[in-house]
């Protein structure tokens, strides 16, 4: 199988066809091997129009909703960037193609360490990795131009907010188990905050402190 061929068919077909316009998105998606970020008996199915599993009861999220959301954080180049989710790793690498520093928090381990060899092995050098639970942030690297977060939550979790570059912009699913609306926040002011749907959508739960709590996701 033709990977580089295999990807371009997919920017086309499901991501410039339904809509993501930005270079820059356009450019990181064209780039990234999303096949490396899957085990190998799954590499011929990584550029397909869906998630995939990727151990531990998580997935890699749909093509078209890494690039929607990569898009919804409107970056310019150069941002400082907070992930929340860092699954496989891919979603990371995408921002990493953009953004000058990505921060990426998981909180299984054996993902984020299956991120780290991944990124290290495809020479992605400017995403930091750390163990935690992400429903606070990061709070020792705030403030960031852009939060992503690649899980669903029951509501907006304060810390990310405050951790808000002025002009920053929050990307996150909020909603039910099953259901969520990705919603866009942008910091206008110190306590000034606007707020847009971008699609509904269905991701894994944010779990911790600010997310669901363990016992609401069995
Ligand atoms: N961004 C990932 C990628 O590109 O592969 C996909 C993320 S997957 C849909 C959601 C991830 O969020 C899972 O890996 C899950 O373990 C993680 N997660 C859930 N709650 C979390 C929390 N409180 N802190 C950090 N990670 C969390």
């Amino acid at each position: 199988m033709d990977y580089a061929i295999a990807r371009r068919l997919m920017v086309e077909r499901q991501i410039e066809a339904r809509g993501v316009r930005d270079p820059l998105v356009i450019e990181a998606m064209k780039r990234v091997p999303r096949h490396r970020f899957v085990e190998e008996a799954l590499w011929s199915q990584a550029y397909g129009d869906h998630p995939l599993p990727i151990g531990e009861k998580q997935t890699i999220s749909q093509p078209y909703m890494v690039a929607l959301m990569t898009e919804a954080l409107q970056l310019r180049g150069g941002e400082k960037v907070l992930e929340i989710g860092t699954g496989s790793g891919y979603q990371a690498a995408v921002l990493a193609q953009i953004a000058s520093r990505v921060y990426s928090v998981e909180r299984i381990a054996s993902l984020a360490r299956r991120a780290r060899l991944v990124l290290d092995d495809i020479g992605c050098r400017n995403v930091n990795i750390k163990l935690s639970d992400g429903t606070v942030g990061w709070e020792e690297e705030a403030p960031f131009d852009g939060i992503i977060v690649t899980a669903g939550s029951p509501g907006v979790p304060p810390g990310y907010l405050a951790q808000l570059a002025p002009n920053g912009r929050l990307v996150i699913p909020v909603g039910g188990r099953e259901h969520q609306v990705l919603k866009r926040i942008v910091r206008q002011g110190a306590a000034d905050f606007r707020e847009e749907d971008v699609v509904g959508c269905r991701f894994v739960p944010l779990i911790g402190k600010e997310g669901w709590s363990e016992g609401e996701v069995v």
